[in-house]
Protein backbone atom coordinates (compact mmCIF):
# COMPACT_ATOMS: atom_id res chain seq x y z
CA UNK A 1 0.00 0.00 0.00
CA UNK A 2 1.56 3.07 -1.08
CA UNK A 3 0.21 7.05 0.06
CA UNK A 4 1.91 10.23 -1.51
CA UNK A 5 1.43 13.02 0.50
CA UNK A 6 1.43 15.87 -1.88
CA UNK A 7 2.43 19.18 -1.94
CA UNK A 8 2.49 20.11 1.41
CA UNK A 9 4.86 21.97 3.67
CA UNK A 10 6.56 19.32 5.79
CA UNK A 11 7.82 20.60 9.36
CA UNK A 12 10.69 19.55 11.70
CA UNK A 13 12.48 20.70 14.08
CA UNK A 14 15.09 21.66 11.90
CA UNK A 15 13.07 24.21 9.83
CA UNK A 16 10.28 23.82 7.45
CA UNK A 17 10.35 22.86 3.25
CA UNK A 18 7.78 22.07 0.62
CA UNK A 19 8.75 18.02 -0.21
CA UNK A 20 6.73 15.00 -1.27
CA UNK A 21 6.22 12.06 1.64
CA UNK A 22 6.36 8.51 0.10
CA UNK A 23 4.91 6.57 2.64
CA UNK A 24 4.54 2.57 2.00
CA UNK A 25 3.08 -0.01 4.17
CA UNK A 26 3.47 1.46 7.67
CA UNK A 27 6.92 3.13 6.93
CA UNK A 28 7.80 6.80 5.23
CA UNK A 29 10.20 5.80 2.76
CA UNK A 30 11.01 8.79 1.36
CA UNK A 31 11.30 12.28 1.28
CA UNK A 32 11.33 13.88 -2.48
CA UNK A 33 11.83 17.53 -4.25
CA UNK A 34 8.07 18.16 -5.35
CA UNK A 35 7.94 17.94 -9.14
CA UNK A 36 10.78 15.25 -9.13
CA UNK A 37 11.46 11.98 -10.77
CA UNK A 38 10.92 10.28 -7.74
CA UNK A 39 7.61 11.80 -6.70
CA UNK A 40 6.31 11.19 -9.89
CA UNK A 41 7.34 7.39 -10.39
CA UNK A 42 5.71 6.96 -6.81
CA UNK A 43 2.29 8.16 -7.36
CA UNK A 44 1.41 5.43 -9.71
CA UNK A 45 -0.78 2.81 -7.81
CA UNK A 46 -0.32 5.54 -4.99
CA UNK A 47 -3.34 7.17 -2.84
CA UNK A 48 -2.45 11.20 -2.95
CA UNK A 49 -3.35 12.69 -0.18
CA UNK A 50 -3.38 16.47 -1.74
CA UNK A 51 -1.93 18.64 0.86
CA UNK A 52 -1.12 22.13 -1.00
CA UNK A 53 -1.22 25.04 1.50
CA UNK A 54 -1.20 22.66 4.35
CA UNK A 55 1.44 21.51 6.60
CA UNK A 56 2.05 17.84 6.91
CA UNK A 57 3.97 17.45 10.92
CA UNK A 58 4.95 14.35 12.79
CA UNK A 59 1.68 12.69 14.60
CA UNK A 60 2.46 14.22 18.22
CA UNK A 61 3.34 12.57 21.01
CA UNK A 62 1.26 12.72 24.37
CA UNK A 63 3.70 11.42 27.34
CA UNK A 64 1.00 12.01 29.53
CA UNK A 65 -2.20 10.49 29.65
CA UNK A 66 -4.40 8.74 32.54
CA UNK A 67 -7.04 6.95 30.24
CA UNK A 68 -9.28 4.84 32.92
CA UNK A 69 -7.40 5.87 36.16
CA UNK A 70 -9.15 5.28 39.15
CA UNK A 71 -9.09 8.40 41.72
CA UNK A 72 -10.99 9.22 44.53
CA UNK A 73 -13.34 6.58 44.26
CA UNK A 74 -14.17 6.73 40.55
CA UNK A 75 -12.51 6.28 37.03
CA UNK A 76 -11.06 9.37 34.60
CA UNK A 77 -14.01 8.79 32.06
CA UNK A 78 -11.98 8.28 29.00
CA UNK A 79 -11.56 4.73 28.16
CA UNK A 80 -8.46 4.25 25.80
CA UNK A 81 -10.60 3.35 23.20
CA UNK A 82 -12.63 7.04 23.89
CA UNK A 83 -9.36 8.84 24.32
CA UNK A 84 -7.32 7.27 21.60
CA UNK A 85 -9.89 8.02 19.47
CA UNK A 86 -10.10 11.99 20.37
CA UNK A 87 -6.57 12.09 20.63
CA UNK A 88 -6.76 11.15 16.82
CA UNK A 89 -8.87 13.80 16.30
CA UNK A 90 -6.80 16.46 17.65
CA UNK A 91 -3.51 15.28 15.83
CA UNK A 92 -1.70 12.83 18.47
CA UNK A 93 -0.42 9.55 16.69
CA UNK A 94 1.11 7.88 19.85
CA UNK A 95 0.39 8.40 24.17
CA UNK A 96 1.85 7.18 26.77
CA UNK A 97 -0.20 6.23 30.16
CA UNK A 98 0.55 5.34 33.58
CA UNK A 99 0.22 2.17 34.62
CA UNK A 100 -0.08 1.87 38.35
CA UNK A 101 1.10 -0.62 40.88
CA UNK A 102 -0.73 -0.60 44.06
CA UNK A 103 0.51 -0.65 47.22
CA UNK A 104 2.59 -4.10 48.43
CA UNK A 105 1.81 -5.58 45.03
CA UNK A 106 4.25 -6.45 42.14
CA UNK A 107 5.09 -3.60 39.49
CA UNK A 108 3.88 -6.14 36.96
CA UNK A 109 0.90 -6.63 38.79
CA UNK A 110 -0.06 -2.83 37.42
CA UNK A 111 1.47 -3.27 34.31
CA UNK A 112 -0.32 -6.18 33.32
CA UNK A 113 -3.73 -4.76 34.82
CA UNK A 114 -3.34 -1.77 32.46
CA UNK A 115 -1.79 -3.62 29.06
CA UNK A 116 -5.12 -5.41 29.57
CA UNK A 117 -7.64 -2.39 29.20
CA UNK A 118 -5.35 -1.17 26.37
CA UNK A 119 -4.81 -3.75 24.08
CA UNK A 120 -7.41 -4.12 21.49
CA UNK A 121 -9.25 -0.88 22.05
CA UNK A 122 -6.38 2.29 21.23
CA UNK A 123 -7.18 3.74 17.60
CA UNK A 124 -3.14 4.60 18.07
CA UNK A 125 0.20 3.58 19.35
CA UNK A 126 0.94 3.55 23.32
CA UNK A 127 2.95 3.10 25.82
CA UNK A 128 3.41 3.13 29.32
CA UNK A 129 5.32 4.74 32.21
CA UNK A 130 5.11 2.94 35.93
CA UNK A 131 3.44 4.94 38.50
CA UNK A 132 5.72 3.22 41.50
CA UNK A 133 3.73 2.96 44.80
CA UNK A 134 5.78 0.89 47.19
CA UNK A 135 9.62 1.44 46.81
CA UNK A 136 11.54 -1.22 48.27
CA UNK A 137 14.67 -3.77 47.10
CA UNK A 138 12.45 -6.00 45.49
CA UNK A 139 10.25 -3.19 43.35
CA UNK A 140 14.06 -2.30 42.52
CA UNK A 141 15.08 -5.01 40.81
CA UNK A 142 11.53 -5.26 39.02
CA UNK A 143 12.22 -1.62 37.32
CA UNK A 144 15.28 -2.98 35.96
CA UNK A 145 13.02 -5.85 34.08
CA UNK A 146 10.14 -3.40 33.26
CA UNK A 147 13.21 -1.38 31.22
CA UNK A 148 14.29 -4.84 29.63
CA UNK A 149 10.73 -4.63 28.52
CA UNK A 150 10.26 -1.13 27.11
CA UNK A 151 8.76 0.88 30.39
CA UNK A 152 11.64 3.05 30.74
CA UNK A 153 10.32 5.61 32.89
CA UNK A 154 8.87 5.73 36.42
CA UNK A 155 6.61 8.04 37.83
CA UNK A 156 6.90 9.08 41.91
CA UNK A 157 4.96 11.54 43.76
CA UNK A 158 5.57 14.01 46.48
CA UNK A 159 1.90 14.74 46.69
CA UNK A 160 -1.41 12.66 48.24
CA UNK A 161 0.14 11.28 50.97
CA UNK A 162 -1.53 7.49 52.05
CA UNK A 163 -2.31 7.24 48.45
CA UNK A 164 0.40 7.35 45.73
CA UNK A 165 3.09 9.52 48.12
CA UNK A 166 6.48 8.30 48.30
CA UNK A 167 9.03 9.86 51.18
CA UNK A 168 12.28 11.31 49.72
CA UNK A 169 13.96 8.36 50.86
CA UNK A 170 11.94 5.99 48.34
CA UNK A 171 12.30 8.74 45.46
CA UNK A 172 15.96 8.72 46.12
CA UNK A 173 16.40 4.95 46.54
CA UNK A 174 14.23 4.56 42.71
CA UNK A 175 16.52 7.43 41.67
CA UNK A 176 19.63 5.42 42.36
CA UNK A 177 18.39 2.31 40.60
CA UNK A 178 17.37 4.36 37.54
CA UNK A 179 21.13 5.81 37.65
CA UNK A 180 22.15 2.11 36.98
CA UNK A 181 19.49 1.43 34.07
CA UNK A 182 19.19 4.56 32.03
CA UNK A 183 15.56 4.75 33.57
CA UNK A 184 14.15 8.17 33.95
CA UNK A 185 11.92 9.18 36.78
CA UNK A 186 9.22 11.15 36.61
CA UNK A 187 8.05 13.45 39.74
CA UNK A 188 4.75 15.25 40.30
CA UNK A 189 6.72 17.48 42.51
CA UNK A 190 4.29 19.12 45.03
CA UNK A 191 4.66 18.92 48.96
CA UNK A 192 1.77 16.75 49.61
CA UNK A 193 2.46 16.95 53.53
CA UNK A 194 2.72 20.24 53.58
CA UNK A 195 -0.44 20.63 51.67
CA UNK A 196 -2.57 18.16 53.75
CA UNK A 197 -2.48 20.91 56.69
CA UNK A 198 -3.54 23.35 54.72
CA UNK A 199 -6.35 21.27 53.20
CA UNK A 200 -7.40 20.23 56.56
CA UNK A 201 -7.22 23.94 58.15
CA UNK A 202 -9.80 25.10 55.42
CA UNK A 203 -12.27 22.71 55.46
CA UNK A 204 -12.10 23.51 59.34
CA UNK A 205 -12.98 27.42 58.80
CA UNK A 206 -15.41 25.73 56.38
CA UNK A 207 -13.77 26.99 53.06
CA UNK A 208 -15.00 24.18 51.09
CA UNK A 209 -15.92 25.70 47.39
CA UNK A 210 -13.69 25.15 44.60
CA UNK A 211 -11.16 27.83 44.61
CA UNK A 212 -9.68 26.48 48.06
CA UNK A 213 -7.95 23.63 45.80
CA UNK A 214 -5.86 26.50 44.53
CA UNK A 215 -5.02 28.37 47.85
CA UNK A 216 -4.53 25.20 49.96
CA UNK A 217 -1.70 24.14 47.00
CA UNK A 218 0.63 27.01 46.65
CA UNK A 219 2.85 27.58 44.09
CA UNK A 220 5.75 27.95 46.64
CA UNK A 221 5.00 24.47 47.49
CA UNK A 222 5.67 23.49 44.12
CA UNK A 223 8.73 25.16 43.37
CA UNK A 224 10.17 23.60 46.89
CA UNK A 225 8.94 20.55 46.16
CA UNK A 226 10.63 20.55 42.26
CA UNK A 227 13.97 21.73 44.07
CA UNK A 228 14.00 19.24 45.96
CA UNK A 229 13.38 16.78 43.56
CA UNK A 230 16.06 18.03 41.48
CA UNK A 231 18.65 18.06 44.13
CA UNK A 232 17.67 14.45 44.85
CA UNK A 233 18.41 13.36 41.59
CA UNK A 234 21.68 15.19 41.21
CA UNK A 235 22.89 13.11 44.37
CA UNK A 236 21.89 9.48 42.76
CA UNK A 237 22.88 10.49 39.52
CA UNK A 238 19.74 9.54 37.81
CA UNK A 239 17.77 11.84 35.14
CA UNK A 240 14.63 13.60 36.27
CA UNK A 241 11.66 14.57 34.16
CA UNK A 242 9.17 16.72 36.55
CA UNK A 243 5.59 16.62 35.50
CA UNK A 244 3.29 19.24 34.79
CA UNK A 245 5.38 22.28 36.27
CA UNK A 246 3.33 25.27 36.27
CA UNK A 247 5.01 27.98 38.13
CA UNK A 248 7.72 30.45 37.76
CA UNK A 249 9.86 29.54 40.87
CA UNK A 250 9.46 25.54 39.67
CA UNK A 251 11.05 26.26 36.45
CA UNK A 252 14.16 28.41 38.11
CA UNK A 253 15.12 24.86 39.88
CA UNK A 254 14.87 23.25 36.72
CA UNK A 255 16.68 26.06 34.77
CA UNK A 256 19.57 26.47 37.69
CA UNK A 257 19.96 22.39 37.33
CA UNK A 258 20.04 22.88 33.69
CA UNK A 259 22.87 25.51 33.44
CA UNK A 260 24.77 23.15 35.58
CA UNK A 261 24.98 20.28 33.34
CA UNK A 262 22.22 18.16 35.15
CA UNK A 263 19.72 16.11 33.20
CA UNK A 264 16.83 17.64 34.51
CA UNK A 265 13.86 18.38 32.36
CA UNK A 266 10.43 19.52 32.66
CA UNK A 267 6.99 19.37 31.17
CA UNK A 268 4.38 22.07 31.26
CA UNK A 269 0.46 21.60 29.78
CA UNK A 270 -1.69 23.75 28.25
CA UNK A 271 -3.95 24.41 30.55
CA UNK A 272 -0.82 25.96 32.25
CA UNK A 273 -0.85 27.94 29.22
CA UNK A 274 -4.10 29.17 28.65
CA UNK A 275 -6.12 28.69 32.08
CA UNK A 276 -5.60 30.17 35.69
CA UNK A 277 -7.04 30.04 39.29
CA UNK A 278 -9.29 32.92 38.03
CA UNK A 279 -11.50 30.05 36.15
CA UNK A 280 -10.98 27.83 39.37
CA UNK A 281 -12.63 30.77 41.14
CA UNK A 282 -15.89 30.84 38.99
CA UNK A 283 -19.06 31.63 40.74
CA UNK A 284 -20.85 28.50 42.15
CA UNK A 285 -19.11 24.87 41.62
CA UNK A 286 -18.58 25.90 38.11
CA UNK A 287 -14.82 25.75 39.40
CA UNK A 288 -14.56 22.17 39.92
CA UNK A 289 -14.54 21.90 36.27
CA UNK A 290 -10.83 23.46 36.65
CA UNK A 291 -10.06 21.18 39.59
CA UNK A 292 -6.02 19.59 38.63
CA UNK A 293 -3.44 18.72 40.51
CA UNK A 294 -1.08 21.36 40.46
CA UNK A 295 -3.68 23.98 40.28
CA UNK A 296 -4.32 26.46 37.92
CA UNK A 297 -1.77 29.50 38.46
CA UNK A 298 -2.49 33.45 39.08
CA UNK A 299 -2.14 34.18 35.31
CA UNK A 300 1.32 35.80 35.91
CA UNK A 301 3.35 32.48 35.18
CA UNK A 302 2.04 32.42 32.04
CA UNK A 303 4.36 34.45 30.14
CA UNK A 304 7.23 32.95 32.00
CA UNK A 305 5.95 29.06 31.09
CA UNK A 306 6.43 30.48 27.57
CA UNK A 307 9.85 31.53 27.71
CA UNK A 308 10.77 28.46 29.20
CA UNK A 309 9.28 26.32 26.08
CA UNK A 310 11.31 28.76 24.12
CA UNK A 311 14.45 28.24 26.26
CA UNK A 312 13.92 24.62 26.41
CA UNK A 313 13.79 24.58 30.12
CA UNK A 314 10.53 22.98 29.76
CA UNK A 315 10.96 20.51 27.05
CA UNK A 316 7.75 19.51 26.04
CA UNK A 317 4.43 19.85 25.95
CA UNK A 318 1.60 17.11 27.16
CA UNK A 319 -1.80 16.88 28.76
CA UNK A 320 -1.91 14.95 31.55
CA UNK A 321 -5.42 14.83 30.53
CA UNK A 322 -7.17 12.96 33.04
CA UNK A 323 -11.33 13.66 32.64
CA UNK A 324 -14.47 13.36 34.95
CA UNK A 325 -17.93 14.69 34.23
CA UNK A 326 -18.98 17.52 35.85
CA UNK A 327 -21.76 15.36 36.83
CA UNK A 328 -21.72 12.78 39.17
CA UNK A 329 -17.87 12.82 39.15
CA UNK A 330 -16.73 16.66 39.95
CA UNK A 331 -19.93 16.53 42.27
CA UNK A 332 -18.46 14.34 44.39
CA UNK A 333 -16.87 17.17 45.85
CA UNK A 334 -19.98 19.92 46.32
CA UNK A 335 -19.64 20.15 49.78
CA UNK A 336 -15.92 19.45 49.84
CA UNK A 337 -13.37 20.63 47.25
CA UNK A 338 -11.04 18.09 48.46
CA UNK A 339 -13.31 15.11 47.12
CA UNK A 340 -13.44 16.49 43.61
CA UNK A 341 -11.58 14.66 41.81
CA UNK A 342 -8.26 15.90 40.23
CA UNK A 343 -8.50 16.43 36.38
CA UNK A 344 -9.17 18.32 33.17
CA UNK A 345 -10.08 16.88 29.63
CA UNK A 346 -7.12 18.03 27.62
CA UNK A 347 -5.53 15.12 25.16
CA UNK A 348 -8.07 16.19 22.22
CA UNK A 349 -6.93 19.92 21.97
CA UNK A 350 -2.99 20.07 22.65
CA UNK A 351 -1.86 20.47 19.06
CA UNK A 352 -4.70 23.24 18.33
CA UNK A 353 -3.83 25.35 21.80
CA UNK A 354 -0.22 25.47 21.19
CA UNK A 355 -0.42 26.14 17.48
CA UNK A 356 -2.28 29.67 18.82
CA UNK A 357 1.12 30.24 20.96
CA UNK A 358 2.66 29.91 17.56
CA UNK A 359 0.13 32.65 15.68
CA UNK A 360 1.09 35.04 18.93
CA UNK A 361 4.58 34.72 18.64
CA UNK A 362 5.27 32.80 21.61
CA UNK A 363 7.41 29.43 19.72
CA UNK A 364 8.14 29.06 16.51
CA UNK A 365 6.40 26.59 13.55
CA UNK A 366 9.99 24.63 14.30
CA UNK A 367 9.37 24.62 18.26
CA UNK A 368 6.20 23.79 18.03
CA UNK A 369 6.33 20.72 16.40
CA UNK A 370 9.46 20.03 18.84
CA UNK A 371 7.88 20.57 22.11
CA UNK A 372 4.75 18.51 20.93
CA UNK A 373 6.37 15.14 18.81
CA UNK A 374 10.02 15.16 18.35
CA UNK A 375 11.30 15.71 22.09
CA UNK A 376 8.62 14.04 24.26
CA UNK A 377 9.86 10.40 21.56
CA UNK A 378 13.20 11.56 22.23
CA UNK A 379 12.91 12.09 25.90
CA UNK A 380 11.11 8.38 26.23
CA UNK A 381 12.62 6.52 23.89
CA UNK A 382 10.27 6.51 20.82
CA UNK A 383 12.45 8.20 18.26
CA UNK A 384 13.25 7.81 15.07
CA UNK A 385 10.26 5.55 14.93
CA UNK A 386 7.95 8.53 16.32
CA UNK A 387 8.30 12.22 16.10
CA UNK A 388 10.15 12.42 12.89
CA UNK A 389 9.03 12.32 9.16
CA UNK A 390 12.33 10.70 7.75
CA UNK A 391 13.08 7.21 5.66
CA UNK A 392 12.25 4.45 7.46
CA UNK A 393 10.18 6.11 10.68
CA UNK A 394 6.49 5.50 11.32
CA UNK A 395 4.44 6.70 8.77
CA UNK A 396 2.38 8.63 12.08
CA UNK A 397 1.90 11.88 10.17
CA UNK A 398 -0.81 15.10 10.49
CA UNK A 399 -1.85 16.95 7.25
CA UNK A 400 -2.59 19.95 9.35
CA UNK A 401 -4.55 23.23 8.11
CA UNK A 402 -3.15 25.70 9.56
CA UNK A 403 -6.39 28.31 8.31
CA UNK A 404 -8.78 26.52 9.81
CA UNK A 405 -11.43 28.09 12.30
CA UNK A 406 -12.77 26.49 14.85
CA UNK A 407 -14.98 26.63 18.26
CA UNK A 408 -13.99 24.15 20.90
CA UNK A 409 -17.09 22.85 22.47
CA UNK A 410 -18.38 19.88 24.19
CA UNK A 411 -20.63 19.69 22.30
CA UNK A 412 -18.29 18.93 19.45
CA UNK A 413 -15.62 17.31 21.30
CA UNK A 414 -14.54 13.31 21.12
CA UNK A 415 -13.55 13.12 24.78
CA UNK A 416 -15.87 11.36 26.73
CA UNK A 417 -16.54 14.11 29.36
CA UNK A 418 -19.64 16.82 29.09
CA UNK A 419 -18.03 19.87 29.41
CA UNK A 420 -14.97 21.70 27.77
CA UNK A 421 -12.60 23.50 29.93
CA UNK A 422 -12.27 25.74 26.27
CA UNK A 423 -15.55 26.12 26.18
CA UNK A 424 -16.57 28.86 23.18
CA UNK A 425 -13.09 29.56 22.16
CA UNK A 426 -12.52 29.87 18.81
CA UNK A 427 -9.23 28.85 17.38
CA UNK A 428 -7.45 28.83 14.67
CA UNK A 429 -5.71 25.02 12.94
CA UNK A 430 -6.63 22.08 12.86
CA UNK A 431 -5.77 18.45 11.74
CA UNK A 432 -7.40 17.50 8.34
CA UNK A 433 -5.38 14.03 7.76
CA UNK A 434 -4.04 11.72 10.56
CA UNK A 435 -2.12 8.78 9.74
CA UNK A 436 -0.71 6.34 12.17
CA UNK A 437 1.87 3.54 10.74
CA UNK A 438 0.46 4.88 7.51
CA UNK A 439 -3.26 4.06 8.32
CA UNK A 440 -5.75 6.84 7.57
CA UNK A 441 -7.48 7.67 11.59
CA UNK A 442 -8.55 10.61 10.31
CA UNK A 443 -9.93 11.25 6.60
CA UNK A 444 -10.29 14.84 5.89
CA UNK A 445 -12.09 15.67 8.99
CA UNK A 446 -13.75 11.99 9.35
CA UNK A 447 -12.92 9.23 12.00
CA UNK A 448 -12.31 6.53 9.73
CA UNK A 449 -9.67 4.26 12.33
CA UNK A 450 -9.96 1.17 14.19
CA UNK A 451 -9.91 0.45 17.72
CA UNK A 452 -7.68 -2.94 17.10
CA UNK A 453 -4.90 -1.01 15.26
CA UNK A 454 -2.63 0.39 18.37
CA UNK A 455 0.06 -1.42 19.10
CA UNK A 456 1.71 -0.90 22.77
CA UNK A 457 5.33 0.33 22.01
CA UNK A 458 8.60 -1.04 24.08
CA UNK A 459 10.10 1.83 24.70
CA UNK A 460 14.17 2.80 24.75
CA UNK A 461 16.05 4.66 27.90
CA UNK A 462 16.46 8.77 27.19
CA UNK A 463 17.75 9.86 24.21
CA UNK A 464 17.96 13.44 25.15
CA UNK A 465 20.16 13.09 27.96
CA UNK A 466 22.52 16.42 27.90
ZN1 LIG B 1 -0.80 13.02 35.72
Amino acid sequence: MRTLISGGTVVSPAGAALSEVLIEDERVVALAAPGSEMAASFCAGANVIEAAGLLVLPGAVDVHTHMELPFGGTYASDTFETGTRAAAWGGTTTIVDFAVQRKGEPLRTGLDVWLAKAEGNCAIDYGFHMIVSDVNEQICKEMDVLVGEGVTSFKLFMAYPGVLYSTDGEIFRAMQQAAQSGATIMVHAENGIAIDVLVSQALARGETAPRFHGTTRPDLLEAEATARAVALARVAGAPVYIVHLTTTGALEAVAEARRAGQNAFAETCPQYLFLSSDDLARDGFEGAKYVCSPPLRAREHQANLWRGLRTDDLSIVSTDHCPFFFKEQKELGKEDFSKIPNGLPAVEHRVDLTYQGVRAGEITLSRWVEVNATTPARMFGLYPKKGVIAPGSDADIVVYDPNARHTISASSHHMNVDYSTYEGREVIGQARWVLSRGRLVIQDGRYVGDKAHGRFLARGTNQYLL
